[in-house]
């Protein structure tokens, strides 16, 4: 079954760090000419692919900032359009700071389940620095009002080797993250993106050996907590691993909608391109490959590169599942000559460990 994500690229304010595609200071009116877009394009792809998504995520941007009635309007037609079960699991992102009372009320009355809080730190001095709105008071009110709607399956982002991060603050996040009732966390170290306002002044970070320290630390701070690692960046209780995002790393079929969304969908990789206006004119994703490549349920190294963000790794049975022939050899070689603190081998597959995917672009372009 299919993975719908569904992109809202509003954004109140924009952080100084981020370059998702989002703009801010949109109006009423932008947010309903956006979600007639939205609407037209659901029912473009619903009668091109005839198919069922059992996942639903509303992504940004801040999704949340489209009201309780045009959330409605926007996940009503996503259902009716993929034939989306109750069983699905939807998500929507949603930032602490923002009063989410209403709109957490109306995404739970139609069938929301899942909520991405951006909580990034539990230090209000760092989030201040980080260019959020919101105070780690603003996380207790936000979790009060996910509870009062109905909604249990709670994902927190924690950011990374930031300016003035500690150990010690990164245990104190996986502590309130489970005082809080998360359980998934995604926890991701902040990258300085060209064009965002870090780019231009930098604030002071840890360097790579201080961004790999707390890296680890977090790993084992959430392990301590309860949050099993299954993917590079995210963590989660046992049976709360994201089913959206795992479509991703399990090369399965997903549909993107909005500017910047990308899909993987008949064995082709398509996106739309970073314009707001250009979605609204009603422009169609462009394949990824300027040839228009069909790739075969993904090719072999590409699989390889999704599967080893993975815990599980790569595993031979899943290789030969999806090819139809052993893992080549020279692989298995290859892995088996790194060391052991990054990389482990054996009869089920590769898997690397929380150091190696520290490093695990030296080690693809190593086996691979
Ligand atoms: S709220 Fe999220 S999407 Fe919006 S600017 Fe900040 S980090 Fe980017």
């Amino acid at each position: 079954m299919l993975g719908l994500y569904l992109h809202v690229p509003f954004c109140a304010s924009k952080c100084p760090y981020c370059d998702f595609y989002s703009l801010a200071g949109q109006t009423d009116e932008d947010k309903d000419r956006y979600v007639q877009a939205m609407l037209a394009s659901l029912h473009r792809w619903s009668t091109q692919l005839n198919t069922t998504a059992d996942t639903v995520y509303l992504g940004g941007g801040t999704p949340s900032l489209l009201g309780a009635h045009r959330l409605v309007t926007l996940l009503t037609a996503a259902r009716d359009a993929f034939r989306v079960p109750d069983t699905a699991e939807i998500t929507m992102e949603a930032n602490p700071g923002d009063d989410l009372d209403e709109v957490l009320a109306a995404f739970s009355s139609v069938g929301g389940n899942r909520l991405s809080l951006g909580v990034q730190s539990v230090n209000d001095k760092h989030l201040h620095t980080l260019g959020r709105r919101h105070t780690v008071l603003d996380v207790d009110t936000a979790v009060a009002v996910t509870h009062r709607a109905g909604i249990e399956n709670l994902s927190f982002d924690l950011m990374l080797s930031t300016s003035g991060q500690t150990s010690a603050d990164v245990h104190a996040a996986a502590r309130r993250f489970a005082e809080w009732g998360a359980r998934h966390v995604s926890a991701y170290l902040l990258k300085i993106e060209n064009g965002t306002p870090y780019a231009e002044a930098p604030p002071p970070l840890p360097d790579e050996d201080g961004a790999a320290t707390l890296y680890l630390e977090a790993v084992a701070a959430l392990s301590e907590r309860g949050y099993a690692q299954y993917e590079i960046s995210n963590f989660a209780y046992p049976g709360f691993e994201s089913r959206h995002n795992l479509k991703y790393w399990n090369s399965q079929p997903y549909l993107g909608i909005g500017p910047a969304a990308h899909s993987f969908l008949d064995g082709k990789r398509l996106y739309y391109p970073r314009s707001l206006s250009a979605f609204l004119a009603g422009c169609e994703p462009l394949p990824e490959a300027p040839d228009d490549t069909v790739i075969p349920e993904s090719s072999p190294e590409e699989f390889v590169m999704l599967r080893l963000r993975l815990t599980e790794g790569l595993t031979e049975t899943g290789y030969r599942a999806r090819f139809g022939a052993p893992m080549p050899r020279a692989w298995l070689e290859k892995a088996r000559a790194l060391p052991s603190h990054l990389v482990i081998t054996d009869d089920v597959g590769i898997r690397l460990t929380p150091e190696g995917f520290l490093v695990s672009d030296a080690i693809l372009t190593h086996i691979l």
